[in-house]
């Protein structure tokens, strides 16, 4: 997923602009260029301190105050539909519900608290750590479906971990369990084929998005090097984990 892009300072050319117009702050000053910064949380408030700071017309101290109050702002909403997803999906999702059932049925208990809602600065939707448990990342969770694939995708890591005795600190371990989470999450769902005449099929398309996910989370792992590195990893175990369905064989056979 793209990050959520919030930029911090003003358009471009207005840091120099500010900075020769110093003098232009004070208010007795007829060509003072500067609009005061109106922090009342109204509709119309916001919008003429956008128009401001497009024109230039906010200071830098403004216009910084100004994108902390809209990120704040903001951050409220998300954080709402993160949690109000999370509660609907333990209700009504077949894939969370299933994978909850099992994760209880090796002593694993997903309440709603396991999930909990948080602000993530790096580009990524959710996390497991062993230690910590599960994050869901609200600020980067964009509709029902990306937080359903995203509970999915983490869930699939807490039930490797019960059930496989997985060493994080192995790589071809934790590359397996990336494998897996991409592709059961149903992350790359769009193009991928289930159960036909009682065998599992898969297309090329399906196979290149898990390889593609599971690399880019290794990527991301301290103890890999580079995209290189983490390619050869997935690579070398890429066949047996992709095949490693469970628990999801009864589901779809
Ligand atoms: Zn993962």
């Amino acid at each position: 997923m793209p990050a959520v892009d919030v930029p911090s300072s003003g358009p471009p050319g207005n840091e120099q602009q500010q900075g020769e117009n110093t003098a232009s702050r004070d208010p007795n000053n007829p060509n003072n260029q500067f609009r005061p910064l109106d922090r009342s949380n109204t509709f119309w408030a916001r919008q003429t301190n956008a128009a401001n700071w497009s024109l230039g017309r906010l200071t830098k101290e403004d216009a910084e105050t100004m994108f902390a109050l809209e990120e704040a702002r903001n951050w409220g909403k998300m954080l709402k539909n993160c949690e109000k997803r999370r509660e609907s999906l333990m209700k009504y999702s077949p894939t969370i519900r299933f994978m909850r059932d099992k994760i209880g049925q090796m002593g694993g208990n997903i309440s709603l608290k396991s999930f909990p809602c948080n602000y993530c600065v790096d580009m990524k939707s959710g996390g497991f750590n062993p230690e910590y448990g599960v994050e869901l990342c609200a600020n980067k969770l964009v509709s029902e479906n990306h937080q359903e694939e995203t509970m999915a995708h983490e869930m699939v890591h807490v039930y490797d971990h019960l059930r496989f005795q997985v060493d994080w600190n192995d790589l071809r371990h934790a590359a397996c369990s990336e494998i897996r989470a991409s592709a059961l999450s149903g992350e790359c769902r769009f193009i991928q084929q289930f159960w036909k005449n009682g065998q599992w099929k898969v297309n090329k398309g399906y196979q290149d998005c898990v390889r593609r996910r599971a690399e880019l989370s290794m990527a991301s792992r301290p103890a890999v090097k580079d995209d290189v590195h983490a390619a050869q990893v997935v690579n070398e175990v890429w066949d047996s984990c992709l095949t490693d369905t469970r628990p999801f064989d009864e589901v779809y056979r």
